[in-house]
């Protein structure tokens, strides 16, 4: 019976694995072609400067718009496009497309702010990451200055001994990094601090688990981390006041989240430039509920 059992279970098994890899090639395959069509867009989502209540640099957001089943999120094809190393092509287009936006806005008076780009581990790798950036802006005449790299904890603390001189490259070169979803990953504290990192960014599992004592800890932890490193920190995934509250009582500098802003059109970036939210940070600061 135990033999049968397992054999029904590999077969199962199989199958799943099979149903996966053809719903992945297609997917792929798909994706490949929604390049081609132009059917990827950017969003843009403000990062709130608590202490003004300003706007000061806005985060790069992929999304697909297939012609069937409408809007998806990156986080259902970004896996696929690095799994099959179309992450490469597609992050080329990201990075032109935000100096695009930028040099659009720049030709409307806009006043600067950073773009923050995500950039997946198998980018991260490529061994000509920084030369490519370096051309891609040069050619488009947009200033490194202008943007923030955002990497991923594991990306830069695997093979962290040769990472010291690409971040060194890629800081030199001009651009802001910051280490996204701080926190979920494994860090060598050692190599964070060796590491010409600008920005720790909260991961926001960890502002979702505010409401309770450890959570709280935790996010303490990372402020504390930040401030003694000399980073900035920004927590995302703000969404309610309390959230708000904590965050920016205990000294957090910059915010991201829906109880701002959601992810904008390209259009509806300048307006929100112009908007101050030193109002609604401060109702919030003196709001009384409590988080636990
Ligand atoms: P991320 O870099 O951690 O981006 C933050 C995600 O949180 C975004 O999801 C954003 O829309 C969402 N978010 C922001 N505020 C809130 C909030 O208040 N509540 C909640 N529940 N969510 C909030 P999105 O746009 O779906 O992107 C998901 C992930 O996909 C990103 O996580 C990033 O890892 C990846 N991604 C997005 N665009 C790109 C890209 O251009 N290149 C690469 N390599 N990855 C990307
Ligand atoms: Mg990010
Ligand atoms: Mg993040
Ligand atoms: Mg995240």
């Amino acid at each position: 019976a135990a033999k049968a059992e397992g054999r029904a279970c590999y077969r199962f098994y199989n199958e799943e694995m099979n149903a996966r890899s053809i719903e992945e090639l297609k997917m792929e395959e798909e994706l490949r072609e929604a390049m081609r069509a132009d059917q990827l867009e950017l969003r843009y989502q403000p990062q709130i400067e608590v202490s003004t209540g300003r706007v000061i640099s806005m985060e790069a957001l992929v999304r697909w718009k297939h012609p069937v089943r409408g809007i998806i999120s990156p986080g259902l094809f970004i896996p696929v496009a690095e799994r099959t190393g179309l992450i490469i092509e597609l992050g080329s287009w990201v990075l032109a497309e935000v100096a695009r936006d930028c040099l659009h806005w720049d030709s409307l008076n806009v006043p600067p702010f950073r773009v923050g780009i995500n950039i997946s581990p198998l980018q991260f790798n490529q061994p000509n990451l920084t030369s490519y950036i370096g051309d891609v802006l040069s050619s488009s005449g947009l200033s490194p200055e202008r943007i923030e790299l955002e990497l991923t904890e594991s990306a830069i603390m695997t093979d962290a001994e040769t990472n010291i001189e690409k971040l060194q490259e890629l800081k030199a070169l001009g651009l802001a990094l910051a280490v996204d979803d701080f926190g979920t990953g494994y860090s060598s504290l050692n190599y964070l601090r060796r590491f010409p990192i600008d920005t720790l960014k909260i991961d926001q599992s960890f502002v979702m688990g505010l409401n309770s004592t450890d959570g709280a800890a935790i996010v303490d932890a990372i402020l504390a981390l930040a401030k003694t490193l000399n980073m900035r920190s920004i927590a995302e995934g703000i969404e309610t006041a309390e959230q708000l509250r904590y965050l920016a009582q205990r000294g957090c500098d910059y915010l991201q989240g829906y109880y701002f802003a959601r992810p904008l059109y390209p259009e509806d970036v300048p307006g929100i430039l112009q908007q101050d939210f030193s109002v609604d940070i401060q109702r919030a600061m003196n709001g009384r509920t409590e988080l636990h």
